[in-house]
């Protein structure tokens, strides 16, 4: 597969290049990991040992947060409980989960995951669990139930976490942060619908980053633009990960309060902003959240921008976002929020 990668790369590069300065040359990456498949296109003569550092990040990220890799350091703290020392990387996704946990009030929590597999969402047999299953499930998730002091990581008795919410996001910053750091200055790397960008486009402008129709997800539809330089644009959708059963739809975004995929009224979420990791966070967060309480957070903490989509084609964007958004989509409205 890796083989196979490395021609299609080589190939992309040489049609790409022909007629190019090397300033211009464009390098494409393109890789299996954290369950999705991952464009990475960087620009310059940097791009290609960019590239390549960026891939070795993300695949080491995967063998460090994977649920299902027995021998990852999230598999081994599911499995004895605790974990001492932490890999930085998995501390700062500590540390960024347990804030966000608190400041949603428990819409973003780790300890979700028993949920999450109850529901067959991690391994692909989708179920709908027993309630009784479900309830005694929920009595064990609690971010706030996790000892952290920065050195050793416990979970309470019975507790598992997964990072699956955050890691594509903090995968994407760091990416990023290894382009810049070889001398890109000009990348789209998009992972699995967590786009990162790095600087701008080569002839200056933004890059332009489309949003997919939740509503229409098959047809591959957009529902609007946006611009972006060097920034994250991070979606979480009901559509990306879902199944029926008896003409119910149930997706993969779990409120931890009730166990059940999130019915907010929300059906997608893009989060926006410097920090690909909290984007990441907050897409899932702000989805479980619903309209009202994801712009009041906005309007709370700030940071970042977003775009809300509801159900009955309502878009909301915050007004950072009011000219780098342009709506496309048929039957639905826009609105601005201040
Ligand atoms: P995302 O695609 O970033 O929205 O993340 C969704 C993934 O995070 C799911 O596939 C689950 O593994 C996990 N997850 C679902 N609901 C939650 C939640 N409320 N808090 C934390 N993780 C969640
Ligand atoms: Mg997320």
């Amino acid at each position: 597969m890796r083989k196979r990668a490395a021609a299609l790369s080589l190939l992309f590069c040489l049609l790409l290049t022909a007629g190019c300065s090397r300033q211009e040359e464009a390098h494409s990456e393109y890789l299996l990991a954290m369950d999705t498949v991952m464009t990475l296109t960087a620009y310059g003569e940097s791009g290609e040992a960019g590239l390549d550092a960026a891939a070795d990040i993300i695949r080491d990220l995967e063998g460090l947060l994977s649920v299902t890799d027995e021998a990852s350091a999230v598999a081994e703290l599911n499995r004895t409980g605790e974990l001492e020392p932490v890999d930085n990387d998995l501390a700062a996704l500590l540390d960024l989960a347990l804030e966000l946990g608190e400041r949603t009030g428990g819409a973003l929590d780790i300890t979700v995951y028993p949920v999450v597999k109850a529901w067959g969402f991690t391994g692909d047999r989708y179920q709908v669990p027993d309630g009784e299953e479900l309830a005694e499930l929920l009595e064990r998730v609690d971010w706030s139930a996790i000892s952290w002091d920065g050195q050793r990581v416990e979970l309470p008795e019975g507790a598992q976490v997964d990072f699956g919410a955050l890691a594509k996001g903090y995968a994407g910053a760091l990416s990023a942060q290894t382009l810049r750091e070889a001398g890109v200055t000009s990348a789209l790397l998009d992972l699995g619908g967590n786009i990162q960008t790095v600087g701008s486009k080569l002839d200056g402008s933004p890059w332009r980053i489309g949003i997919r129709d939740p509503r229409d997800p098959e047809s591959g539809s957009y529902l609007g633009e946006l611009e972006l330089v060097d920034q994250a644009a991070v979606t979480s959708g009901g559509y990306q990960r879902y199944f029926e059963e008896d003409g119910e739809t149930y997706w993969h975004i779990i409120d931890p309060a009730t166990g059940y995929p999130a019915r907010s009224g929300l059906i997608s979420v893009t989060v926006v902003g410097d920090d690909g990791a909290l984007c990441d966070g907050l897409s899932t967060a702000l989805f479980v959240l619903g309209r009202e309480a994801a712009l009041d957070y906005w309007r709370t903490w700030g940071g970042f921008e977003a775009v809300l989509v509801e159900e009955d084609g309502t878009v909301t964007v915050t007004a950072g976002l009011a000219d780098a958004f342009t709506l496309t989509g048929e039957d639905y409205t826009l609105s601005v929020a201040e």
